[in-house]
């Protein structure tokens, strides 16, 4: 079977989940930019965040007193805000907060077979059961039964409830819907 490639991008960065001291505000956003102190030859390094009710600001530390010339610190990078930069360390200080994503894939046959490999470079942290009844266009029930029936496989395996992880692979031995009488609607 021929295996098709869905890519999925996040919209944004994680939130970092701290409440605002301010407002109370639920999360802090991230601003993109970074602040850099020099104490000496060690320097910190912090990404800076925002209430998105409020806009008290607010850092959350990413290097403490690392050497300038330490190979895993690009002092220039963070000097100038670098986006690439901010995006990484936004996602690894936020590890499995969930993130708005698009995705990016050609459309379903209409039925048939299906196998396809995810790639994610950036984690966003989508539950298995949740990622395909959003893509199937399938009921979360739906999915979970073709799951416990291996009528809808992902490999490798985990529990429905698990996240969608880059390189993984799922495969649908038939994409049709089974025509079903909808229960009738009252009022
Ligand atoms: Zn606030």
């Amino acid at each position: 079977m021929e295996t098709t490639l869905w890519r999925i991008r996040p919209h944004t960065v994680p939130v970092w989940a701290l409440a605002c001291a301010r407002c109370g505000a639920s999360w802090l956003e991230s601003t993109g930019r970074f602040r850099v102190n020099a104490n000496g030859r060690r320097h910190d390094v912090w990404l800076i965040y925002r209430c998105p009710g409020c806009g008290a600001r607010r850092k959350q530390p990413v290097h403490r007193r690392v050497r300038a010339d330490a190979a895993e610190v690009p002092l220039d990078a963070y000097r100038r805000d670098d986006p690439v930069l901010a995006e990484s360390v936004a996602f690894a200080l936020a590890p499995g907060v969930p993130v708005a994503y698009a995705v990016e894939r050609p459309p379903l046959p209409e039925s048939g077979p299906l196998r396809v490999r995810i790639v994610q470079p950036r984690f966003c942290a989508v539950r298995w059961d949740r990622f395909l009844a959003a893509e199937l266009g399938w009921s979360r029930r739906r999915v979970q039964a073709a799951w416990r029936a291996r009528t809808l496989c992902v490999e490798p395996a985990c529990r429905a409830s698990a996240p969608v992880r880059d390189g993984q692979c799922f495969s649908v031995l038939e994409l049709r819907c089974r025509p079903s009488p909808s229960p009738p609607r009252s009022g």
